[in-house]
């Protein structure tokens, strides 16, 4: 059977898994929270510092200023336009699974539906997630301008990258995990998969309760974050948007490209590859969640890294090379570790888990930095911590089950 990291073995997680009976080569595609590791000693603050009294209007975003704001001299250069400032604060980063986009599948009693309430968040839930975020004056960013790679005495090292944001806002990474769209997700309210609409931008494919063909912008992270920054281009700083964690075992964002030898294989894989280009000109990123979503401190060396290498062989070519590793099951390996040297020289310098407060460690190899599971659980248990972040209490979708 499948374990979790000793710190988290939540009832509600155990049973999930137990009840799914996922095997152990597959994995199940959901990130268990850790307490605080140990030895952190430049554990971070909880809470963000609070928000100005007096807070300036919000300065136009310079990749998509509105022209009745826009200064004729401002237009020229973007970086002069920009009031910015150096952010010394903790950043926050949250993770998100894919979003539940039919209740009715989500929590229908069946053997799932408490891994659904535990791990997952509705539309609804989300959008008055954004929304709170954005009124609390937080920014998206790209998780690569937090570090920078240099050459000191002919060796390559990771340094803290100076973080310069507009004036009043707070930097927020957003990471969705297993957007992959497993088989058991699509039996359980989540949709099918990721379609560019005849505009040639992201949309969803599912099928309703019903049956019937559903094409959608409204019921996933990414056509919904879209359309806010489109509206709101101020809570996207440079274009960012979020993080994508993939695995690899079933396909990524909805297309079975583990089916090489499938007769479709190229159509999908050449359908799943207009999707990547168009998110990745849209503001998304990609990061490895591992090929078969194993737990990096259970497995041995040897698994890690074939598993590793699997996902180089067969996801990497669809999303392109990067830097980012996204710990399954929110575990973590220890830093200096045979397994943690492995990521690193694998092309992973950036190692990302789990943890209820935001934490981000450089070393001269490597960026550590922990994520803030939004779901079901912290939406319920963690509501004075995610305070900084918008009132949980406000979020819950009343269609959860009591
Ligand atoms: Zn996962």
């Amino acid at each position: 059977m499948r374990h979790f990291g000793a710190a988290s073995a939540l009832i509600g997680a155990l049973s999930f898994v137990l009840l799914t009976g996922c095997s152990a080569a597959t994995g199940m595609g959901v990130d268990t929270p850790q307490q605080v590791p140990e030895h952190r000693e430049q554990q971070q603050a909880a809470s963000v510092p609070p928000d100005p009294a007096e807070t300036p209007a919000k300065p136009p975003e310079p990749q998509a200023p509105s022209e009745q704001q826009e200064q004729p001299d401002q237009a020229a250069e973007n970086t002069e336009a920009e009031d910015l400032v150096v952010y010394k604060g903790p950043v926050e980063h949250i993770f998100f699974h894919p979003l539940i986009a039919y209740p009715e599948l989500a929590f229908d009693g069946d053997a799932m539906a408490k891994g659904y309430d535990d791990w997952f968040v509705t539309v609804k839930e989300f959008e008055r997630i954004i929304q709170a975020l954005y009124e609390h004056d937080y920014v998206l960013i790209d998780i690569h301008a937090l570090y920078e790679e240099k050459m000191e005495n002919g060796k390559k090292v990771i340094v803290p990258k100076e973080l310069l944001l507009p004036r009043n806002k707070k930097p927020l990474i957003l990471s969705i995990d297993d957007l992959n769209y497993y088989d058991y997700m699509l039996e359980n309210g989540n949709v099918y998969r990721l379609i560019l609409d005849d505009n040639g931008n992201v949309a969803t494919y599912s099928k309703n309760p019903k049956g019937e063909e559903v094409i959608s912008h409204d019921n996933e992270i990414i056509p919904l974050l879209d359309a806010f920054v489109g509206q709101h281009p101020d809570f996207s700083f440079h274009g960012a948007k979020g993080v994508i964690a993939l695995t690899g075992y079933q396909g990524v964002l909805g297309y079975r490209t583990n089916e090489l030898d499938s007769p479709g294989y190229e159509s999908v894989k050449k359908q799943a590859l207009q999707v990547i280009a168009r998110l990745k000109e849209t503001g998304w990123t990609f990061a490895s969640h591992g090929y078969g979503h194993l737990d990096a401190v259970r497995v041995s060396y040897d698994r890690l890294a074939n598993d590793t290498q699997q996902w180089k062989k067969e996801v990497e070519p669809l999303v392109g090379p990067t830097s980012v590793y996204i710990y399954p099951y929110g575990s973590r390996v220890e830093t200096g570790s045979a397994k943690y040297n492995y990521l690193v020289k694998a092309g992973f310098p950036v190692l990302c888990s789990v943890g209820p407060a935001p934490y981000l460690k450089h070393t001269p190899d490597s960026v550590m930095m922990d994520r803030r599971h939004i779901d079901g659980i912290s939406l319920k248990t963690q509501q004075d911590r995610l305070k900084p972040l918008f009132n949980a209490e406000e979020v819950i979708d009343s269609v959860r089950p009591r």
